[in-house]
C-alpha cells in the first residue's frame, strides 16, 4: 500500500492538538514535523489571532519546532491579507491583541481610533473591558464594518477551557451586530490565503488538524484532502456522529508520518 502522504505536495498544519497541547509538546511531534518537511511545503494554519506570524514562529521555535515566520498563517494574518485584497488599505481599530495590530500594520493598513475606523477587527482580547465594548458600539453605530478573525468559542489550556475569540465576537453580537466576515477556519478565507501562499492547487494539499468542524470541514469546502489526528479535540466516534468524514485518521501526527493512518470512511 502506498504511503498515505505520497500524493501530496503541500501540507497545512493546525497547531494546538496537533503539535502541542497548550504549552506541552506532543510526543514525537518535532521529529514528525521535520520528516513532513522532506515530503512537501508546510504551512501552519491556526485560528489564533493573538500572535503575528513572527509571534507564532517564535513560540513554536521556543518549543523545539523548526518554524519560520513565513510558514505561519494565523487568523490575524488572514484578516490583514483578506482586507487588503478585497478592499485595499483600510483604517482600522482592533478589539484584540498584538497579533492583529502587527499583521494589519505590516500589510499597510492604518491603525486609528475607534471614532475614525472603517473596520473593527475583532479577535481574542484578554484585556477586554466594558469601556472597550462601549467604544466598539459607538464605532459600529457610526457605520464601521465588523470583521471577526475567528469565532472559536473556547480553547483548552492546562487550567481547563477558557473563552476564545467567539466570546468577544459574541459580546458585539449581543449588542445587535453580526460580523460581516469571519476569516478563521472553517471559513474559506483561511484556505484561500494559505493556498495562494503555497502556490499549489487544492488537490495537492492535505490539511492536518484535530477538529472536525473547523480543520476538516473548512478544508473539505476548499477542496482539500484532510487528516484528523486524535491528539486534540475530536474523537474517532465523532466522525459518524457529526457526519464530517476526513480522508485519513491517525492516532497522532507521528503515526500519520510513519504511514499508520486509516481511511476516515472506516469510522462510519
Ligand atoms: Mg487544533
Amino acid at each position: 500500500m502506498n504511503h498515505p502522504l505520497a500524493s501530496y505536495r503541500g501540507f497545512l498544519l493546525d497547531i494546538d492538538g496537533v503539535l502541542v497541547r497548550g504549552k506541552a509538546v506532543l510526543p514525537g511531534a518535532p521529529e514528525a514535523l521535520a520528516e513532513l518537511k522532506t515530503r512537501g511545503h508546510v504551512l501552519f494554519l491556526t485560528n489564533n489571532s493573538t500572535k503575528s506570524r513572527q509571534g507564532v514562529a517564535h513560540h513554536l521555535r521556543s518549543l523545539g519546532f523548526d518554524v519560520r515566520p513565513e510558514e505561519a498563517v494565523p487568523s490575524c494574518y488572514v484578516a490583514a491579507q483578506y482586507l487588503r485584497q478585497r478592499y485595499g488599505l483600510v483604517r482600522f481599530w482592533t478589539l484584540g491583541e498584538a497579533g492583529i495590530l502587527e499583521e494589519m500594520t505590516l500589510a499597510g493598513h492604518v491603525p486609528v481610533g475607534p471614532e475614525e475606523a472603517q473596520w473593527i477587527v475583532v479577535g481574542m482580547d484578554r484585556e477586554l473591558t466594558y469601556a472597550k465594548l462601549a467604544q466598539a458600539l459607538r464605532a459600529l453605530l457610526r457605520g464601521a464594518r465588523f470583521l471577526a478573525t475567528n469565532r472559536d468559542a473556547t480553547f483548552p489550556t492546562p487550567e481547563g477551557l477558557v473563552p476564545g475569540a467567539g466570546a468577544i465576537v459574541g459580546a458585539l453580537v449581543g449588542m445587535g451586530f453580526e460580523p460581516e466576515e469571519v476569516v478563521g477556519k472553517p471559513s474559506l478565507r483561511s484556505f484561500e490565503v494559505a493556498l495562494s501562499t503555497l502556490g499549489l492547487p487544492p488537490h495537492e494539499v492535505l490539511m492536518i488538524g484535530d477538529r472536525l468542524e473547523t480543520d476538516v470541514l473548512g478544508a473539505q469546502k476548499a477542496g482539500l484532502d484532510t487528516a484528523l489526528v486524535l491528539t486534540g479535540i475530536s474523537r474517532e466516534q465523532d466522525i459518524a456522529q457529526e457526519g464530517i468524514v476526513p480522508t485519513w485518521v491517525a492516532d497522532s501526527l507521528a503515526d500519520l508520518i510513519r504511514g499508520k493512518a486509516r481511511p476516515g470512511k472506516a469510522a462510519l
